[in-house]
């Protein structure tokens, strides 16, 4: 697991980087922002603990240059104590969790090992068989070849991607679709026949990634590898 630590409090940055080592983590430590941002722009990373307050460029700053190219990159900011306004700052600015200063080390290592967990997961469940997809820029591919989807058959596949092997109801789908940003075309007819069209769609479309939509009856749907 690589993490980036970018902390210029050199006494604290010292001892984080011997536990985060003696935990199994490969640290790079940045002791400003200005070098934060080099090395997140040189290598890649798993997780980063990025302080607020680091000279030459603010962690805020740091931050939201990142969320610009990179935004499931799991970030963990260290904030002072009072400063609540920092912290809400952080978040808004894209952070995924927070800790205030000062803080014992087993948190920082828990809340570090749930947000790469999380990451994990969420990665994992953007892949299946010789399909892949993209939330960032809400494209999918089988084989490597860009599919064309409409902004709903991309919600569905986005949602049966994030529940594959499990069941999810046409209730589920369409919540999902009610906050779709495009408004729904004139070929998507009344909503519980939608569902069905829009399934057979997306089974065509994904032909050949060695997926399967198995219809559960009187259940919903559920994505698998389609069986050999
Ligand atoms: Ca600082």
């Amino acid at each position: 697991m690589n993490l980036l630590l970018a902390e210029d409090d050199a006494i604290l940055a010292d001892a984080l980087c011997e536990q985060m080592r003696a935990s199994g983590f490969t640290v790079e430590h940045a002791p400003n922002g200005a070098v934060a941002q080099y090395l997140l722009a040189k290598q890649q990373f798993d997780v980063v603990v990025l302080d607020l307050g680091l000279p030459m460029v603010s962690g805020i700053d740091v931050l939201r240059q990142l969320r610009q190219t990179d935004a499931s990159l799991p970030v963990l900011i260290l904030t002072a104590l009072d400063s609540l306004e920092d912290r809400v700052a952080g978040l808004n600015a894209g952070a995924d969790d927070y800790l205030t200063k000062p803080f014992d080390f087993p948190e920082l290592e828990a809340r570090l090992r749930a947000l790469l967990r999380r990451s994990r997961a969420l990665k994992a469940s953007t892949e299946l068989g010789q399909l892949s997809m993209q939330r960032e820029t809400r494209s999918a591919q089988v084989r490597g070849e860009m599919l064309e989807l409409s902004p709903r058959e991309f919600d569905l596949l986005d949602l049966l991607l994030t529940h594959q092997g499990r069941v999810i109801t046409k209730e589920q789908i369409n919540q999902a679709w009610s906050g779709d940003r495009a408004a729904p075309s004139a070929s998507d007819g009344a909503a519980t026949n939608a569902v069905e069209v829009y399934i057979h769609r997306l089974r065509r479309k994904l032909e050949g990634a060695q997926v399967a939509i198995r219809t559960v009856r009187g259940l919903g749907y559920l994505l698998e590898l389609e069986r050999a």
